[in-house]
């Protein structure tokens, strides 16, 4: 336990750096950008073209510094009333163009009313890191599930995204969660979206589960706080259509 607390104090000193260090590269990435653009405006040839470059360079640096401060969770979540059945098909109709031909995606039945407290769109983000992950641990095509419905534990709902990929050895599947932890190519992946999920999960009074074998497939399970009624005073004024009732 004392362990854990450690790791978790660690996290979070390391957050608070990375927040600070990523908001001041921001700064700093959008007067190189506006530069740039200067030249790409005024000039013309060659140097137009490498302007061009830089351009798309801040741009791919922008990713990385917006990853970093959603891991910082510089911005507040706002939990409102999510219905589960609306959050996935949500999320199956936002990935899909992602995913490609050869990943087919799944969705069983959900129980209808079932719903959690949560960020809108940061439940979006953190469904979609994982249905990247997904679709990257099957190079060869297959089949990703996502459940969803009440528990396990009485209050609690989960959403559970299944592939049927390479899964992780257990060496990996302890540090996939930590920040900056990736398997994946330079320039691929940050190893943020896990710790962001994970993150995610905590802040909204949930946790994070990661089950996963070798050559079997990985299952990600988000555990938040269930509802059953129409939420907190306010939530209901979140009304952006995502959220409809059958
Ligand atoms: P990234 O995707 O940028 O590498 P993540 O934090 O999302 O960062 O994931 C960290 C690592 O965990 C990945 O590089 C990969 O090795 C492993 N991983 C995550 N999800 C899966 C999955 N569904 N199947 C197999 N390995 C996974």
């Amino acid at each position: 336990a004392a362990e854990n607390l450690r790791r978790t104090e660690r996290i979070q000193a390391l957050g608070e750096l990375t927040g600070g260090v990523a908001h001041e590269f921001n700064n700093l990435l959008m007067v190189i950008r506006a530069n740039a653009e200067m030249v790409l405006a005024h000039a013309g040839g060659e140097a137009a073209a490498h302007a061009a470059e830089i351009v798309q360079a801040v741009d791919r640096g922008r990713n990385l510094t917006d990853g970093l401060l959603s891991f910082a969770r510089r911005q507040p979540l706002n939990p409102v009333r999510v219905p589960l059945d609306a959050a996935v098909e949500d999320i199956q109709r936002l990935a899909a163009p992602l995913l490609g031909v050869a990943v087919e995606i799944a969705a069983p039945p959900i129980l209808a009313g079932a719903a959690v407290m949560a960020d809108r769109t940061q439940l979006q983000n953190a469904l979609l890191n994982l249905l990247i992950n997904a679709r990257d641990a099957m190079p060869d095509g297959g089949r990703i599930t996502i459940t969803a419905g009440p528990g396990p534990e009485p209050g609690q709902c989960h959403i559970a995204v299944a592939d049927t990929g390479t899964g992780m050895s257990p060496a990996i599947l302890e540090k996939a969660c930590e920040p900056f932890f990736t398997t994946k190519d330079q320039g691929k992946g940050t190893g943020l979206g896990l710790s962001m999920v994970a993150g995610f999960a905590r802040q909204s009074g949930g946790d994070f589960l990661l089950a996963s074998r070798p050559g079997a497939g990985t299952t990600a399970t988000i555990r938040l706080r269930g509802t059953s009624g129409d939420g907190p005073p306010g939530a209901a004024a979140d009304a952006d259509g995502a959220g409809k009732e059958d």
